[in-house]
């Protein structure tokens, strides 16, 4: 049996609603306006038919053999070369192998079909064991014309072999007439058509139905014995013309995608013929027409093995992902039919140099690098010697294909500077799974949808146009996947690289953790630690914070040991001096040193009391204000308290240490806010873990369990950058993480403010004033003044905006400073002025300087930038509901003045 063994699809991702064409072009062209329903595919601008054949190809060959395809077959009218094997640019991309015959069919609307009765003879003959017939068509049409309306652009493969098949074929029959219902003559880039009139009269209706009888009287069977009909016809009543003419009943006639994607050239059979496979049964009967100067024919019967085919996209997959836009100048500037200014920096030589195309093709068309054959390691580009510096293996590497490999973003930036048809330019660094990365151009997506860790798809594209010399030059772009995040584990690594942490009483137990783990991940860190006994007393010892600093240059990290108690002034300042003198500066200090004198308040002499205040609070104030003043130049830092459970909760026997680590939360309360415009954020800790402190406290299976590893991944998180908290206190052990607050009840008034309530007052109205449901956390003591005070004020309270109440300009305006990012304002000096159009019209400033945020109604006389918009566009941009850059790029949004630093804005409020 021989037959179709698999198939794929593609259409880009990008669709122009008809109507767009209308709208700009119906003043010219007003009877445009009869097709303007549903909408048409078109090409990124980076796209063209090879780069949709390699994406048709790759889907038809996922899950097959490749090294079994023997011949590949490209057809289309609008292939990028008229003399250079196009086929062959395709079998490089997909890295078939060099023994391979391939073949460009082109210059007629049927070289889809006539492709694919070929490969079916070839390996009927016996000559070929496995052909790939890929069509593609990206057409031109002139601008308000017709077949703007109704071509679209897109690609169908299909491998032909004799086992596995999917669907059998049974026959063909073509009849060939030059019958010229349109031309490209070969020096124009448009169709020339003729009468419509005719076209349909004399061609369609004629020579489809000549075609379809030859096949019934050939294989002696009638539409009785067709299931599905599949047919391409742009005139729509003249297809179901045909259909009915050719005895079909209309559910055998398969739709031809015009509403959705309007024809797509010579793989429109295919396209069609791939859309009916998809929902095929087996047993039903297919029967498949290509028309142009004549037609092709061919019958199919779908067998059992369609349900076996891999998962692929095949036409429906790339049907549902869509982006519609309502751009028509960008359609036409992403087909080239609009010429803009692209500016100097686009007159950069494009020149190819054959000689490197030839010796690099497989890396340039088949994103092929190299995999270490001693260590395993993939690379990319492939090279001598192994990038794996534990192998560094020379000429060790193998072919290694990464077109397929799944891969996710590490980095990424959006450039206005360079060159693009679509600005920004997107490009960053990808991580493929199991290793090797790159700088890669992105494509098919938008800035405000790129996040790091996001996963990416390979897609052959064009790289660059050299239209001096006529040549396309093509490589693979990441496209990212919407909503598809990288699996924990590959996700975006935070890293300490460049930055220099102290940690205090790193010595041994939780602090020799955090010191380690920072190192891991690239930090250079100040291993302090007194060596004293459990309870501080003693002269202390160097080789705590010594063993420290050896086992992280063990690991090739960088640290150094400081021996410095942090209860003292002096000892403090000289922790932070070691940091400065050994690496410059100091980004996250981690107060952690600590010491235990437990006794009952009657025994607890004031030694043992100052003894553990001293290490504790004093300790953490002593390194802290130290560091702060450093932190504070750099106008970065993350600082780390201890706090514990004795403290937040209470313990026994533990006064001192309970009001010490209760007082470390008070530190913190303010002292992130006196942070908070430097971009330091403050954070505590209270660990759970089994060390020396807590080895005569906790039973010992529970110590065993507490293993101090289990703190470390939240106290290093807190450290992070990409850490946003600010002023939290968590609980961290075994595995267990939960967040610690101070809450406030809301209470009840008693009286009316002027008369001092009665004890009696307050034992009646007790469980009013102590329960706490409805409790709430305050960001400072001002705000907790605020119940009180608002509990007496005449005034009324302000409605709580509801979710979904309508947006104002003037109520933005009003709530800009509460959605003022404090922390990102750091050294920001700048007036941005807004002046807002239509009904809601008005004219508003925010002076945005020393890290504080001010909102004015009227005109500043000299803004760093004015941004004018309608009132409707601003409410839609505030409510998240229009991209600040596609408003821009569109024009809804005007910024004259220091254009760089209106991007602030969207960092600086968090509405
Ligand atoms: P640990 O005794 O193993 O480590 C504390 C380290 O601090 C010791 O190496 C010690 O030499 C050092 N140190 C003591 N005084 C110092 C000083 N004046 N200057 C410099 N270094 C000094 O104890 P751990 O359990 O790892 O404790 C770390 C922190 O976690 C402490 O603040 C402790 O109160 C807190 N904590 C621990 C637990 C727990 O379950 N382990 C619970 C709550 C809070």
């Amino acid at each position: 049996m021989i037959g179709i063994t698999s198939y794929g699809g593609y259409i880009p991702r990008l669709r122009l609603s008809r109507m767009s064409i209308f709208q700009n072009m119906g003043w010219f062209a007003p009877a445009i306006i009869m097709v303007a329903q549903g909408e048409r595919s078109f090409c990124n601008w980076d796209e063209d038919s090879l780069t949709m054949a390699v994406a048709a190809s790759r889907d038809c060959l996922g899950g097959m053999n490749k090294s079994a395809v023997d011949a590949v077959y490209l057809c289309s009218t609008t292939l990028p070369f008229a003399d250079r094997l196009n086929a062959g640019i395709l079998k490089t991309a997909l890295n078939l192998k060099d023994e391979i015959h391939a073949a460009d069919f082109t210059s007629t609307a049927r070289a889809g079909t006539t492709a694919l009765i070929n490969a079916l003879s070839m390996v009927r003959s016996g000559d070929r064991k496995q052909v790939l017939v890929t069509a593609a068509d990206k057409r031109l049409a002139k601008t308000a014309y017709f077949y703007e309306m109704w071509f679209g652009d897109g690609a169908a493969s299909l491998l032909v072999g004799e086992s596995d098949v999917i669907a059998e074929f049974l026959g063909s029959y073509t009849v060939t007439s030059d019958f010229v219902d349109h031309y490209r003559g070969s020096d124009s880039q448009y169709d020339y058509m003729w009468e419509e009139r005719w076209v349909r009269d004399e061609g369609y209706s004629k020579i489809i139905p000549e075609a379809v009888t030859g096949l019934f009287n050939k294989l002696s069977i009638s539409m009785h014995d067709v299931d599905k009909l599949v047919f391409p016809c742009f005139f729509k009543a003249e297809h179901g013309k045909i259909a009915k003419k050719l005895g079909a009943t209309p559910e055998k006639v398969m739709d031809n995608l015009h509403e959705v994607c309007g024809e797509t050239g010579t793989a429109h059979p295919l396209v069609m013929l791939v859309h009916a496979l998809e929902d095929a049964n087996p047993g039903e009967r297919i029967l498949v027409a290509g028309f142009g100067q004549g037609c092709d024919t061919l019958y199919f019967q779908v067998t059992e093995a369609v349900k076996e085919v891999p998962a692929r996209q095949g036409i429906k997959g790339p049907l549902e992902k869509k982006k519609t836009i309502e751009n028509y100048p960008k359609f036409l500037k992403f087909r080239d039919l609009l010429q803009t200014e692209m500016g100097i920096r686009a007159e950069a030589p494009t020149q190819t140099a054959m000689t490197v195309l030839w010796r690099k093709r497989d890396m340039l068309l088949g994103l092929v690098g190299g995999k270490c054959t001693e260590c395993g390691t993939p690379q990319f580009p492939r090279m001598d010697i192994c990038i794996n510096p534990e192998c560094r293996a020379i000429k060790a590497q193998e072919p290694y294909e990464f077109a397929d490999v799944p891969a996710y973003i590490k980095s990424f930036t959006g450039d206005l500077l360079a060159v693009s048809v679509d600005p920004p330019a997107i490009y960053g660094m990808i991580q493929f799974d199991g290793g090797g990365r790159f700088m890669a151009d992105f494509t098919d997506c938008e800035l405000s949808d790129v996040r790091v860790g996001q996963r990416v798809a390979m897609s052959f594209r064009r790289r660059y146009t050299d239209k001096e010399r006529g040549f396309s030059g093509y490589f693979w772009k990441a496209v990212p996947l919407p909503g598809d995040e990288a699996e924990a584990g590959v996700a975006e690594e935070i890293r300490f690289d460049g930055q220099v942490a102290i940690v205090t009483g790193a010595g041994a137990g939780l602090g020799r953790v955090y010191a380690l783990e920072l190192a891991k991940r690239g930090a250079k860190v100040v291993v302090n630690d007194l060596g004293g006994a459990r309870d501080g007393s003693g002269e202390g010892s160097r080789s705590p914070a010594d063993q420290v600093v050896e086992e992280i240059k063990a690991l090739d990290g960088e640290a150094v040991a400081n021996y410095d108690s942090v209860a003292t002034a002096e000892g403090g300042q000289a922790i932070v001096d070691a940091a400065i003198k050994a690496f410059g500066r100091v980004d996250i200090l981690i107060n952690n040193a600590g010491v235990l004198r437990d006794k009952t308040l009657v025994k607890m002499e004031p030694e043992n009391w100052e003894a553990v205040l001293d290490v504790h609070l004093k300790g953490a104030y002593n390194v802290t204000r130290s560091a702060f003043i450093k932190m504070r130049e750099n106008r970065y830092g993350r600082i780390i308290l201890t706090t514990s459970a004795a403290g937040l909760y209470g313990n026994f026997g533990q006064t001192n240490y309970s009001a010490a680590k209760m007082g470390l939360v008070g530190f913190m309360n303010t002292l992130r806010l006196e942070g908070e415009k430097h971009n330091i954020k403050v954070n505590t800790v209270a660990p759970a873990a089994g060390t020396r402190l807590t080895e005569d406290v906790l039973p010992p299976d529970l110590f065993e369990k507490l293993k101090v590893e289990f703190v470390a991944p939240l106290v290093l998180y807190l450290c992070s950058e990409q850490c946003e908290e600010n002023g939290m206190i968590f609980n961290a052990g075994m595995g267990y993480f939960n967040r610690a607050a101070i809450v406030t009840g809301p209470g009840t008034v008693i009286g009316d403010g002027t008369q001092v309530p009665t004890l009696e007052d307050i034992h009646k109205h007790w469980d009013a004033i102590n329960h706490l449901s409805g409790a709430q956390e305050f960001p400072n003591a001002t705000a907790a003044f605020g119940p009180m005070l608002d509990a007496f004020s005449p005034k009324e309270k302000e409605a709580p905006a509801e979710a979904g109440a309508k947006l104002t300009v003037k109520g933005i305006f009003a709530r800009l400073p509460d959605a003022f990012q404090a922390d990102k304002a750091a050294g920001v000096d700048v007036v941005f002025q807004w002046d807002i159009s239509g009904a809601e019209a008005g004219s508003w400033y925010i002076t945005v300087k020393d890290g504080a945020c001010e909102v004015t109604e009227g005109s500043h006389s000299g803004p760093t930038t004015t941004i004018k918009m309608a009132d409707r566009d601003f409410v839609k941009l505030i409510a998240g509901e229009l991209d600040a850059m596609s408003a821009f790029t569109t024009g809804k949004l005007k910024i004259e003045g220091d254009l760089m630093k209106s991007q602030l804005i969207e960092k600086l409020f968090r509405y």
